[in-house]
């Protein structure tokens, strides 16, 4: 409690000069890349950012004299290797669902903020719903208190009581499928719906609805830039050589044949350490990308490496708050970082 108060008051003092010029000086200062999810749609019981704090921030960055920069630009410095500007933010929103298209991207717009949107593109195409969203419409819409899994020999129990069980209960499930390979996850979500007591609707439901391809050409024609983020969602690591090819390339081409301009860098479905490795960067390279994020956190530092760096950029969740958001944008986080300085 003292804690976040005092944090609540140093943070925005330390972003401030003289202090934030000095510290930039004393510490070589990378780029935070910010990743946003859903957003917070109260007609549709959709949880997320909210549209307010998402204004918060974006005018935060611009009475502080922030440089809103764009992904590409981003990746363009690091391939020339020049040096990184010092007050940079990122931008980057990953999925494609309509709340991300109608309440998100205007917001980025009104502030003329580049954003690149990463879209599961068969999700665009009205084909599929992905497993990881069907598992928080599951755990959403059951009514019971346990869901009770079998899992080879392992039986797993996952509590549902109450808001925060079922926040649970959802992360834990989608770590349990992230490890499994991706023929096993119909028969786990079958089992989900089986224990949930539902019943998958046969069109997705409002809360998870997609974008669709004429939005995206709308957004795209303000300067919103689209990239892929695969067909299906599936976790590269875990499928077979041949469907790591059509989940990249597949996307890649079909942002190619809706879009004027899609932008050639890859974000990896849930993008941790253990979600891709050698072969994906290595087909990515091959077909001549010019880079990849993923979800571990980190800041963009004009030392890495243009050959492997580039293929696994770090980046950080939009924090819910403007406290720990103002402490990801100015040095006080990579000072932290560097210096192993654990109070704030
Ligand atoms: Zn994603």
């Amino acid at each position: 409690m003292l804690k976040n108060l005092v944090k609540k008051i140093v943070v925005p003092v330390l972003d401030r000069p003289p202090i934030s010029s000095l510290a930039k000086r004393v510490f070589s200062l990378g780029i935070p890349i910010f990743m946003v999810h859903r957003m917070q749609v109260d007609e549709q019981s959709c949880t997320g950012t909210s549209p307010d704090h998402l204004r918060r921030c974006l005018t935060y960055l611009k009475d502080h004299d922030y440089q809103l920069l764009s992904l590409e630009a981003l990746i363009d410095a690091l391939h020339r290797q020049s040096e990184l500007l010092d007050n940079a933010v990122v931008f980057t929103m990953d999925d494609g669902y309509m709340d991300q298209a109608l309440v998100a991207a205007p917001i980025f717009l009104e502030f003329d903020c580049p954003l690149t949107f990463f879209v599961i593109t068969d999700m665009v195409d009205q084909q599929l719903w992905p497993w990881d969203a069907k598992i928080s419409w599951a755990i959403n819409e059951s009514k019971q208190q346990l869901l009770r899994l079998h899992l080879d020999d392992e039986i797993i129990v996952l509590e549902l009581g109450d808001v925060h069980k079922q926040r649970t209960a959802r992360n834990q499930l989608r770590d349990i499928i992230k490890e499994l390979a991706t023929d096993r996850i119909p028969e786990i979500l079958d089992q989900v719906a089986q224990s949930a007591a539902i019943e998958w609707p046969t069109e997705m439901p409002q809360a998870f609805t997609p974008m669709t391809w004429d939005i995206a050409r709308q957004l795209e024609d303000n300067g919103i830039r689209f990239a892929p983020h695969s067909k299906s969602h599936r976790i590269l690591s875990k499928v077979n050589e041949s469907s790591i090819e059509d989940e990249i390339m597949g996307s890649w081409y079909k942002l190619k044949q809706e879009l004027s301009n899609p932008l050639k860098v890859f974000c990896y479905p849930t993008g941790r350490a253990l979600d891709f490795g050698p072969r994906e960067i290595e087909l990515l390279k091959k077909e001549a990308f010019l880079g990849a994020v993923s979800t571990f956190p980190g800041f963009v530092q004009a030392t890495m490496s243009e050959t492997r760096d580039k293929f696994r950029l770090p980046r950080y969740e939009l924090p819910d708050n403007m406290v720990d958001f103002i402490q990801y944008c100015s040095w006080i986080e990579q000072a932290k970082v560097r210096t192993r300085w654990k109070r704030l």
